[in-house]
């Protein structure tokens, strides 16, 4: 049993194995200094293992460590795969967390978008919308086509075409064109900014909200470029009739000055039922003016500011229509013997335009008109409905089951607007064709609708009430 340098001698060794239990850091080194040790033989000894069949063992159990030790190492790929599988099971699951938190914060800002919502709706809230939404105006940089520069100073122009970015663009190219950016010295930026804080201040109502806002301007403007009132108004008077116009309905709630009075809401006792919505927008016209970023008077002396504002509040207070027979009754008196010179004549003459331009819808082609018909009878529909609700007197105008499109318009241009506008026409004749006429032709076309209505509802009334006596048609 031993081996010596000197001689060769082969030895054989039989083994019974039953089991053996290799660890997993077992190599065939290992298992050899096992077999030296088992048989006493020194560790230098060359071992060749054969089994039973005679063949070499060695490679066998080397193959066999190999693989053992290969396993080991799936075994621990497999266990840091599922680590890792773990690993990102949580992750993924987090992840989840996180989506849920997310759906969670667009519930909260729904929920507080409709909350600030129904608080803008609220009276008289003196902080509320004042400041423009953004630091920047952002709105973007309409470069107007020549095309539209040239509509925008007629009547006929469409304003149902405009978003409002872009009826502020067009807003804002007014007063450039105008030249009253340039000769008040006024900061591009801050007419922006005010202009975008208008905006926000006029409220979704069907009716007075900031289209109606920029097409009361809008008129004017037509006016003005019309009637070449920059020939026979100082640039102060351009500047009062434009900025009136714009902040004319400021804040309007969507319920007129009756009810204001019969609700006796705050507006009525704040102003005493004296013109509670007309003062309402002056106050809130002026409310931006002192914000230094949206006061576009920001570089006028006291003086001029003054003017201004004297000239404003005049014309504001003027769109109120329990006030047009006093107005135009006052305007009758001056027309006729017309001076420019004369102050007085001229406040009552911009009093007269603002009006004109405030109720100008009608003057409009038929197909922009029509519509804003809608949205007034809708905005009425909203307070009778109120009225009734809330055991209010209810205007018979404003009644739902009482009225319709012609007989709304039909007394109101034949007796508010065609009066007022051919006494203008006594100043200004170029304004029959492109104003007064579309008057006319609205006024006969509301007629024909009226003939019509009426001949259907005696059709309806007679079917059923039938002329034929009830026990002929019995028998
Ligand atoms: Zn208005």
């Amino acid at each position: 049993l031993c081996s010596s340098k000197s001689y060769y001698r082969s030895l054989s060794l039989f083994l019974f194995l039953r089991s053996v239990v290799f660890s997993r850091f077992c190599s065939p080194c290992d298992i050899k200094e096992l077999f030296c040790t088992a048989t006493g033989l020194s560790r230098n000894t060359t071992i060749s293992l054969l089994d039973s069949t005679g063949e070499l063992f060695q490679n066998v159990l080397t193959q066999v460590a190999e693989q053992f030790s290969r396993a080991f190492k799936i075994n621990e790929l497999k266990t840091e795969v599922t680590n890792r599988l773990a690993m990102l099971e949580k992750r993924v699951e987090l992840e989840g967390m996180k989506v849920v938190e997310i759906e969670k914060c667009r519930s909260d800002i729904k929920k507080l978008r409709e909350e600030m919502a129904s608080r803008n709706n609220s009276f008289l809230d003196d902080n509320k919308k004042l400041t423009p939404r953004r630091d920047v105006p952002s709105y973007p940089k309409y470069m107007l086509s020549q095309q539209t520069i040239d509509a925008l100073r007629k009547p006929t122009f469409d304003v149902w075409l405009w978003e409002s970015n872009e009826m502020l663009s067009c807003l804002e190219h007014m007063y450039h064109d105008l030249g009253l950016v340039k000769d008040f010295n006024i900061n591009p930026i801050t007419l922006k900014r005010w202009l975008l804080c208008i905006h926000d201040n006029y409220r979704n109502n069907p009716f007075h909200n900031f289209r109606h806002c920029f097409c009361v301007t809008q008129m004017m403007y037509s006016m003005i470029c019309l009637c070449n009132l920059q020939e026979k108004f100082t640039q102060v008077d351009i500047l009062i009739l434009m900025t009136a116009a714009v902040c004319h309905d400021l804040d309007h709630p969507g319920y007129n000055n009756t009810y204001q009075i019969n609700a006796r809401t705050e507006l009525a006792v704040r102003y005493n039922d004296i013109s509670p919505l007309e003062n309402h927008h002056c106050a809130v016209a002026f409310q931006i003016f002192s914000q230094s970023d949206c006061n576009i008077f920001a570089n006028f002396d006291p003086e001029a500011f003054k003017q201004i504002r004297q000239g404003t509040i005049t014309l504001i207070l003027a769109t109120d229509m329990a006030r047009h027979g006093e107005i135009l009754d006052s305007f009758k008196q001056k027309v006729d013997n017309f001076d420019f010179t004369n102050e007085e004549h001229v406040t009552c003459l911009k009093m007269v335009l603002i009006k004109c331009c405030d109720i100008s819808n009608e003057v409009r082609p038929m197909e922009v008109a029509e519509p804003w018909v809608d949205c007034l009878l809708e905005e009425y529909f909203m307070q009778s409905d109120r009225e009734k609700v809330e055991g209010l007197p209810v205007a018979p105008f404003m009644d739902r089951e009482k009225v319709t499109k012609p007989t709304a318009q039909i007394g109101f241009i034949k007796f508010v607007l065609i009066p007022m506008f051919e006494t203008v026409m006594k100043l200004f004749p170029q304004i029959e064709e492109v104003m007064v006429q579309p008057l006319r032709e609205s006024r006969d076309r509301y007629e024909e609708l009226k003939q019509i209505d009426d001949a259907m509802n005696e059709v309806s009334t007679g079917l059923r009430h039938p002329s034929v006596p009830e026990s002929t048609t019995k028998s």
